[in-house]
């Protein structure tokens, strides 16, 4: 088609938008005429303005599809593929209260931000057994497509959700586990609150995590009100016969200085309220506890919480929850103890005289938290106001200031915390997947969601953001070797006629995180040196990073002092070091471990050790010395916090971090992934409100458009020839049977398949060693072949 006929008067388009916003508004051609290689456009557009506009190429207008395709089910079947196409596509199914849309490979789901009537039992049983296409996008379609795919053969699968904070994430993944947990045979599902009515005692233990999880792992903060602050991944195993046998729990990076500071609106982990509004009055007694939490120095601080209605519901559902994962109420108690301990803990009186910190003997709070935590309080007063240093001859005792001193006493406050967590995550999987580990032996294959935090950027952004972008370039890497660097490896590799995408490689950006001369090398450096400093990292990284072959990824900020940018996949980010290294160290001093190890408490000694002593392999070993055939992602450790062994490196957070996603992309690169991109309409989290820059924002950041292009221009099925011509050969009456197939005889085999299918030409194409299909053609030869 020639550019003129392109744009044929009636033409609708779309052109930039007056607002400045990035986007777009519709417009019609009313004429076009051309001149060497320029057309010049005469236009009006939904406002009834007109205008005119020359151009050529990319400066002409992007062009609008035809009604019928503009909110298609599928952003791959849109004839003209552009940004303003598929942001309009989103925002016409949104309206039309279709908060799901596939775009290719991946399905976007548009937080509807109210509940909505899409997962009943009825919804649920529709979806089972059907192929993809067949229904409304739906996360279940998603689900039903992973389950296939498994049964088919074996294949362990991964759904990875993604998304900013508050796009939906926890939401779907808990829909989509859900889902492939509820029991398959019709009938079961009667129940309306829940589809695993009829759920088997692993069902019920695999449902019981999300209300822990919940419970310890998410907090309201000023986007969500019940944002994770963990990453996780729970992985379902089947055994042969496709019945789950057990689970595993794996989790990525708590936050922990939410334990001791929050930001104004804020709140620390749901658990603490909950505890408040949930324990019978002569349990808060017990603990020195209260039903108004405002006294508490780590729960007041985000101001005046709205007293959340339900923290007391909430409580009650965490409490079932850990009974059915085998915690009984007597462990219940000593948890909540615990907890209880790190609330008095944040309220111990650290005053000054002119030079030194000092704590009351007598200070009620200091008698609480140690009286919980079995630590004596003459040694805990000793060992947070003073410091020990020990040089090759010697030992010196120096005094803390009040801060320093506050500080030690925080950063036992996170450390207990995440072992709690740690031990929580430990029982949910001893639960899970049976104390020995025998459900990991008898499991043949497994489906896997992982819900992890998306990409971060604030006015100010820390070592957590670093952390969670860092792992969104990773998973983005992923993601993009999957759908784009793996098609089109295979098909130069294979020699066939193929124009390439260009897609943005972001594996310099990794480098640059985590090389062997990269930023968290670095730190970790740094983090080792006893005069270590954020301002001494900061000049490092700057003399070792800001070199003309970073250019393009390692920034010093013009204006913003004691910081550095990263220009991220999605977008350049600017991080503060201030607290880098202390977060990195994440240590309590080792005076303070001891006392913690030894403490009087068993409960406690028993969190300690679960959480430091991770020799253990990933599963304990089964009875029968099986080894689990399903791939895993493997635990986290904070084994380093105990330093144990001076001659041990003690691994950083920043170190431990890079190991664990390093583990979890590995398990990524052995199953077949799915993709679920959540997207948040609009900041206010306003039902059916869609914010079309902000969307748009996310839309570019996870890449959908050049998925989209490269599902539509490439082939998506390809089979060696040997494989296909044994699947297919009953179409062409191939009368010696699959065992007297030669070698040279394969791709004869393929070509008479095709052939006998009325597979047109342009819709296959052959390799080196495989035959390329584009999407359809396959469907085609299975339809076939069922009724052959
Ligand atoms: P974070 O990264 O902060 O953990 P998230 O992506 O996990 O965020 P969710 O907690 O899943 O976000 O969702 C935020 C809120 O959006 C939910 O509490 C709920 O109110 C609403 N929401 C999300 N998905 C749905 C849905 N499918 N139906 C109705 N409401 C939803
Ligand atoms: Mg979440």
């Amino acid at each position: 088609m020639t550019t003129l006929s392109l744009y044929a008067p009636g033409t609708r388009v779309y052109l930039p938008s007056d607002d400045s916003d990035g986007c777009w508004i519709t417009a019609e051609v009313l004429s076009c005429t051309k001149s060497a290689d320029t057309l010049t456009l005469a236009l009006r557009d939904e406002n009834g303005k007109e205008s005119t506009l020359t151009g050529s190429g990319a400066s002409l207008p992007p062009l609008r599809n035809p009604p019928l395709l503009e909110s298609a089910d599928d952003l791959a079947t849109l004839s003209h593929l552009n940004e303003p196409s598929v942001l309009y596509a989103v925002r016409t199914r949104y309206a039309q209260r279709k908060i799901y849309t596939y775009s290719g490979i991946v399905l976007l789901a548009v937080n509807p931000f109210e509940p909505v009537a899409m997962y009943t039992p009825e919804i649920v049983k529709s979806y089972i057994g059907r192929n993809k296409g067949e229904l409304e996008p739906h996360l279940f379609a998603i689900a039903e497509d992973a389950r296939a795919a498994m049964l088919l053969d074996g294949t362990g699968q991964t759904i990875i959700v993604s998304g900013e904070s508050g796009a939906g994430k926890t939401e779907s993944a808990k829909l989509v586990m859900r889902f492939i947990a509820a029991p398959k045979a019709p009938g079961l599902n009667s129940d309306k609150n829940s589809f695993v009515d009829g759920a088997s005692q692993v069902e019920q233990q695999i449902q019981a995590t999300n209300p822990i999880l919940e419970a310890f792992g998410n907090a309201k903060t000023t986007r969500n009100d019940n944002s994770s602050r963990f990453g996780k991944f729970i992985q379902l195993l089947f055994d042969t016969n496709q019945q789950i046998v057990g689970a595993r729990l794996r989790h990525y990076l708590l936050e922990r200085s939410r334990i001791s500071y929050q930001t104004r609106t804020e709140r620390n982990y749901h658990i603490f309220y909950q505890l408040c509004a949930g324990l019978p009055s002569e349990d808060l007694q017990r603990l020195g506890l209260d039903a108004d939490y405002s006294t508490f120095h780590y729960l007041n601080q985000g101001g005046p919480s709205t007293n959340e209605l339900n923290d007391r519901d909430k409580f009650h559902a965490t409490q079932d929850a850990l009974g059915v994962i085998g915690i009984d109420p007597e462990r219940q108690t000593s948890i909540f103890q615990i907890l209880a301990a790190l609330l008095h803990l944040g309220n111990i009186s650290v005053t000054q005289t002119r030079t030194d910190a000092i704590i009351d003997d007598e200070d009620p709070s200091m008698g609480h938290a140690m009286e919980f935590l079995g630590v004596n309080p003459a040694d805990f007063k000793k060992w947070t106001i003073k410091k020990q240093i020990t040089t090759r001859s010697e030992k010196i005792v120096t005094t803390l200031t009040a801060p320093q001193a506050v500080q030690v006493r925080d950063s036992i406050s996170r450390f207990v915390y995440a072992c709690l967590f740690e031990w929580l995550v430990t029982a949910i999987n001893e639960s899970l997947m049976g104390k020995y580990g025998d459900a990991a032996a008898r499991a043949e294959t497994c489906i896997g969601v992982l819900d992890i935090y998306g990409f971060e950027h604030f006015d100010k952004n820390s070592f957590e953001q670093f952390c969670i972008n860092y792992a969104n370039e990773r998973l983005q890497h992923e993601f993009n070797t999957y759908v784009f660097k793996l098609a089109q490896d295979d098909y130069v590799k294979e020699k066939i006629n193929w124009t390439f995408i260009d897609f943005d490689d972001n594996q310099p950006a990794i480098d640059l995180m985590e090389g062997k001369l990269g930023i968290l090398a670095i730190l970790d450096e740094e983090s080792r040196l006893p005069l270590g400093s954020d301002a001494s990292f900061l000049q490092k990284l700057n003399a070792q990073l800001d070199k003309p072959a970073n250019k393009a990824v390692y920034k010093m900020p013009k204006f913003a002092n004691a910081a550095f940018t990263i220009a991220h996949y999605a977008l350049d980010v600017t991080y503060q070091v201030e607290g880098f290294l202390e977060k990195n160290r994440d240590t309590v001093p080792e005076e303070h471990l001891t006392l913690l190890t030894s403490s009087s408490n068993p409960f406690l000694r028993e969190v300690l050790d679960t959480a430091l002593h991770r020799a253990e392999p990933a599963d304990p070993p089964s009875p029968n010395g099986a080894v689990s055939k399903v791939p895993d992602p493997g635990r986290t450790s904070l084994a380093g916090t105990t330093g144990r062994g001076t001659s041990v490196k003690k691994p950083t957070l920043g170190s431990i971090f890079k190991g664990s996603l390093g583990t979890l992309m590995d398990m990524l690169r052995m199953t077949n992934v799915h993709y679920i991109r959540c997207l948040k309409p609009n900041q206010h989290k306003k039902a059916w409100e869609f914010d079309p820059p902000q969307v748009l924002a996310q839309l570019r950041a996870s890449g959908v458009l050049e998925t989209i292009r490269i599902s539509t221009a490439g082939y998506p099925s390809r089979w060696k020839f040997e494989d296909f011509a044994r699947r297919y050969y009953t179409l062409i009456h191939w009368r010696e049977g699959p065992t007297l197939m030669k070698r040279e005889q394969w791709k004869r085999i393929c070509a008479l398949v095709l052939q006998k299918a009325g597979v047109d030409r342009s819709k296959h194409q052959f390799g080196e060693t495989k035959i390329f299909l584009r999407t359809g053609v396959l469907a085609t030869l299975e339809g076939l072949r069922s009724t052959k």
